[in-house]
């Protein structure tokens, strides 16, 4: 059943590209396994999956370890005293929302001698319950976070609200990719390599999202419970 539905989101993430005349290559399924067993995630690295997400430190933890060879992505809210493990575990950090947490993650990275790859996480709806830093505290961030040396910054990730409709979300998509385009004009002036990432899309939205540009989507219920639309 797992195998169905990563086939039926991996069919549904090309005709997207179709609509809007993209390279299904350039999109990356990354399968968010919160709370999911490792049986489950086991399951899911036999549909071809390679690339798995937790929202929690202390959950991939407990994961990662029998499931090294996957590339680990963290999209939940980190707090500064997690950093020493997030920096072993993950190979993308999809949620760096201020400078102190930019400057606690290159400290731990210089230990392990790693150079951390990360996004940035917008708040592109506004929303008080979320994290991620406002769009305009986003250019801030980056003219500090590019002076990090052990911290590699590679695109922007951001959470839509969540909404009947799913066309409703389309906004946040396209403001996160105007942001995306405005970070690499300032880069260009300062010799820094473009930010080539954009994380949104989840199982409601993600096909907006892919319209939308979207190079990587975090779908967990559309692959363990299948798409309820
Ligand atoms: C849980 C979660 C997802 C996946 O949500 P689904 O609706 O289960 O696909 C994606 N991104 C983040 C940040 C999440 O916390």
């Amino acid at each position: 059943m797992i195998c169905d539905n990563v086939s039926i989101v991996l069919g549904k993430i090309r005709q997207a590209c179709q609509n809007s005349g993209r390279d299904p290559e350039a999109v990356t399924l990354v399968c968010v396994a919160k709370n999911r067993s490792l049986e489950e995630i086991n399951t899911a690295i036999g549909c071809g999956i390679t690339d798995i997400a937790e929202n929690k430190v202390q959950e991939a933890k407990s994961k990662y370890k029998s499931l090294e060879l996957m590339k680990w992505h963290m999209i939940g809210h980190l707090q500064t005293n997690k950093t020493r493990d997030a920096v072993k575990i993950f190979d993308l950090i999809h949620s760096l929302d201020s400078i102190r947490l930019a400057k606690e993650l290159d400290k731990e990275a210089i230990k392990l001698n790693k150079v951390q790859e990360v996004l940035i996480e917008v708040n592109t709806s506004g929303e008080e319950a979320k994290f991620g830093v406002a769009p305009d505290g986003l250019m801030d961030l980056v003219k500090d976070t590019v002076n990090l040396k052990n911290i590699r910054l590679a695109g922007l990730m951001t959470v839509a609200p969540i909404v009947d409709d799913k066309e409703n979300v389309r906004p946040y998509f396209k403001a996160l990719r105007l942001l995306q385009s405005e970070v690499n004009n300032f880069l260009l002036t300062i010799d820094h390599r473009p930010l080539t990432i954009i994380s949104m899309g989840m199982s409601q939205d993600y096909e907006v999202a892919v319209e939308e540009g979207a190079t990587m989507v975090r779908i967990g219920t559309a692959i363990f419970e299948g798409q309820k639309l």
